[in-house]
């Protein structure tokens, strides 16, 4: 899976000799997968890249979830109940997004960290007990998750403690750069053209914090199906507003905003990556610069640049 990040372990690869080798398969290993290191598991691909800023090559990281997964829908295999088992640490989104997986997960006691209790109950949006769990769309409050993260690590490691804080508090100055970058271009968009009409609801904390209105055909769950009345309102509010494009998500089937497109005569603008981010590796160049869509960074640049240009 390619949310695998650290996956490899290469002391036998191409730079070791062969009589080292030998030497070094002769002697007691430790059980396969097994470096030495801190085995931490993850689910999301946001939780991954978060949990991987801050831990370097100081852990061996698994997420379990692959770019354009859906949590809400994501059922877990036989070897991820292995990879929970044997972790070290845990770190998922919580607030439910983890559907299905959300019991095992909290069934695993103190080594598990749900990134989303960091956030503080006035700060959550959605109504309980559903908390609306897309947190990671706004960047001031997912860099709220690093200090838990950096806490966690630092207890189950504490040799590498002054590492992860101090990577902590770079990755918490980045995102407070891209805080503010999103901001800047998000005011590109006359006001009254700031609506963002999607798939679901996974944009209201993005919504908030770069000034669009949100709208979603589902809810803030992919689960359940949409009815004809549904998308006769969304057509018509399309049409009363306006709305230059309309934008499909990554992790959810395309087809409804598409076929929506077509009877409110409008375009879609894009893809957004709303629940996963993109392939890892996967370059995108957009206002002379040039970022990763398999990274938070990229994922965020990615969604506002194509929201912007849609719709400016
Ligand atoms: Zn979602």
């Amino acid at each position: 899976m390619s949310g695998n990040i650290f996956s490899g372990f290469a002391v036998f690869g191409g730079l070791v000799s062969a009589s080292a080798a030998l030497l070094l398969a002769s002697c007691d290993r430790p059980p396969a997968g097994d470096d030495g290191r801190l085995y931490v598991v993850t689910t999301t691909t946001m939780v991954t890249d978060l949990v991987a800023e801050i831990a370097g090559d100081k852990v061996r990281l698994e997420g379990l979830m692959g770019p354009g997964v859906d949590p809400h829908l994501y059922e877990p295999v036989p070897s991820d109940g292995i990879a929970l088992r044997e972790a070290d640490l845990i770190f998922y989104n919580g607030l439910f997004l983890e559907g299905q997986m959300t019991k095992s997960l909290e069934a695993k006691g103190s080594k598990s960290h749900a990134v989303g209790d960091s956030v503080s109950e006035a700060q959550l949006k959605g109504e309980a007990p559903h908390p609306d769990p897309h947190i990671w769309g706004d960047a001031s409050l997912w860099a709220q998750a690093v200090p838990g993260v950096v806490d966690a690590l630092a207890a189950a490691d504490p040799e590498n403690a002054a590492y992860y804080r101090e990577r902590g508090g770079a990755v918490a100055v980045r995102m407070a750069e891209l805080h503010e970058w999103a901001k800047g271009r998000a005011a590109e968009v006359p006001e009254a053209a700031r609506i963002l009409v999607t798939s679901h609801d996974a944009f209201e904390y993005f919504g908030e914090a770069y000034g669009f209105k949100v709208v979603g055909l589902q809810g803030i769950s992919t689960v359940g199906e949409v009815g004809i009345a549904e998308r006769v309102k969304l057509v018509d509010f399309i049409e009363q507003h306006g709305v230059k494009a309309i934008f499909v998500e990554s992790s959810v089937s395309p087809a409804a905003i598409e076929s929506i497109a077509e009877d409110a005569g409008v375009g879609v603008g894009g893809e957004l990556f709303s629940d996963a981010m993109g392939q890892p590796g996967e370059f995108e160049s957009a206002g002379g610069e040039r970022y990763d869509l398999g990274t938070y960074t990229g994922m965020i640049k990615h969604n506002i640049n194509t929201v912007v240009d849609a719709l400016k």
